[in-house]
């Protein structure tokens, strides 16, 4: 479990982030909703330690953030930004990367090592493109592979600043499922989607921020009902059932 008290964040000393008080539970996945600018990256920034906050605290396991070591950290929370850039490595080589909190002086990785990114590339189902670069690989297959070398790092929190960006629907929703297996594995998923409807339908919590504030953080079903997605967004939403066994899908237009 990792906790936000009383945080205040921001850049420059000018304050993005007014006090943030959540709490990410065990085996759930938390996804933030906002508009651009309202704070959502600087949020996943200051939860795992990239970006110190102004005050308040983040506590991981019982324990403040900054007095964990940064590969001591690595080994309890990994973190997927939005923007990278593409190293000029094969698939593997990058997956292996998700271990390097575990490696050694030396930087050789052992056999569990191998075992590990071995399990990871065959869970994610992406063997036949292991061997290739990565920047010769589409969207949706990279992304996959950052995901594998999310899971060959082995954390309990995991941060994903929007991780279906850029993707058509099947890969989107390939990404959630992944994302899904993850929560069942037991890890505590954090990340932001744009996507309003994918947040509701893959969460078990959302937040949605405001100018830097929490508006309401709660179950899909609540938020929903709360209306307070269609007061911000300005948008008009409906929920429908596709049929008895589908969850609900829910639906965003423009308020005319
Ligand atoms: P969101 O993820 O919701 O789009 P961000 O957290 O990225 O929002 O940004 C929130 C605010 O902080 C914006 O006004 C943005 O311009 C500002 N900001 C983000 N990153 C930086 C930075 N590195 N330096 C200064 N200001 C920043």
């Amino acid at each position: 479990m990792i906790e936000l008290k009383n945080i205040t964040a921001g850049y420059n000393r000018i304050e993005v982030l007014n006090n943030i008080n959540l709490s990410f539970e065990k085996g759930t996945i938390t996804t933030i909703i906002g508009k651009n600018g309202c704070g959502k990256t600087t949020l996943l920034k200051t939860a795992s330690n990239i970006l110190k906050p102004l005050s308040g605290e983040v506590i991981i396991d019982g324990k403040d953030i900054s007095a964990f070591q940064g590969k001591e950290l690595a080994k309890k929370l990994s973190f997927l930004p939005q923007t990278r850039n593409v190293p000029n490595i094969t698939a593997y080589n990058l997956v292996m990367h998700g271990r390097y909190p575990y490696l050694g002086f030396s930087r050789t990785p052992k056999e569990e090592d191998r075992e590990i990114v071995s399990k990871a590339v065959e869970v994610l189902n992406m063997e036949e493109y292991i061997n290739k670069n990565v920047r010769r690989l589409s969207g949706g297959q990279s992304q996959k592979v950052y995901l594998a070398m999310i899971l060959a790092q082995n954390t309990d929190v995991v941060f994903l600043d929007e991780p279906t960006i850029y993707l058509d629907i099947n890969h989107k929703l390939e990404i959630l499922e992944i994302i899904k297996r993850l929560k069942e594995m037991g890890k505590t998923i954090v990340m932001v989607l744009h996507d309003l409807s994918n947040a509701l339908s893959y969460s078990d919590k959302v937040c949605l921020l405001e100018k830097g504030e929490v508006v309401i953080c709660d179950t899909p079903e609540k938020v929903f009902e709360s209306k307070e997605i269609d007061r911000v967004f300005n948008v008009k939403s409906t929920r429908i059932a596709l049929d008895a066994e589908e969850q609900n899908q829910y639906v965003f237009c423009l308020k005319r």
